[in-house]
């Protein structure tokens, strides 16, 4: 298996993954890959199909016959555009537990780890430096003060039309976080290479820089 140069994105929710990953990827010309984003589509899919999330059996067969693909900066599944979509409250609520299943997981990370041959990639997520891609080039670990976190969250949605209070934001961002980073399988941490970069104070120009500078460091 021929692989590229990957550097691999994890963090909180609100941390700054996404913006930081698509910029980076845009200015070195490497693919952006949104995993945080698979795990939504499949939820939504779950959402809309009525699927019962404890039937596991139907959930795989489910999974296997789904196709998730990004072109253009969109979120395709089944060849429906559901880049909005995924983003709504009601897959905020559910993504998690539908992400904390083992066979899903399995199923998912074969995904991400094909989509990658061959290409140079930045693929954020939860796990892509501890379980997706333990020998990625570089690992980052992008943080941020849960009120900052909150913050971008309220201004993202809000730019996007929904209109969710900031303390309704914050709570949801607190359990999600809670469930991601106490799971059995793959759960949130540091992967022991990685390097943390705090971003409550700074802009997504400063964070692109500071890792293209540490692409040459390492
Ligand atoms: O990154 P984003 O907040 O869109 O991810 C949505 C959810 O998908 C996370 O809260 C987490 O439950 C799950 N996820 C995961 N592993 C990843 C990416 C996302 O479990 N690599």
């Amino acid at each position: 298996m021929i692989m590229g140069y990957i550097i691999a994105i994890d963090g909180p929710a609100g941390a700054g993954k996404s913006t930081v990953a698509r910029n980076l990827a845009k200015r070195l010309k490497f693919t952006y890959i949104d995993s945080g984003a698979m795990y939504r589509a499949f939820t939504f899919k779950i959402i809309e199909n009525n699927i019962n999330i404890e039937d596991k059996e139907n959930l795989v067969h489910s999974l296997r016959n789904t196709d998730i693909k990004f072109q253009n900066g969109r979120v395709y599944l089944d060849n429906n555009d559901v880049t909005e979509k995924i983003r709504s409250r009601e897959v905020d609520m559910l993504v998690s537990k539908v992400s904390s299943i083992p066979e899903i997981r399995e199923i998912m990370v074969d995904i991400q780890k094909r989509m990658v041959i061959n290409e140079n990639i930045v693929m954020d997520g939860r796990d892509i430096g501890t379980v997706v891609f333990p020998d990625a080039n570089l690992k980052i670990f992008l943080t941020a003060s849960i009120e900052e976190r909150a913050r971008r969250r309220t201004k993202e949605n809000r730019s996007k039309g929904i209109n969710d209070k900031y303390e309704d934001v914050l709570l949801e961002i607190k359990k999600r976080d809670e469930a991601d980073s106490n799971r059995d399988i793959s759960p949130l941490r540091v992967a022991n290479d990685a390097i943390t970069i705090d971003t409550t104070n700074k802009n997504v120009e400063e964070i692109v820089n500071e890792i293209i500078f540490l692409m040459g460091e390492i």
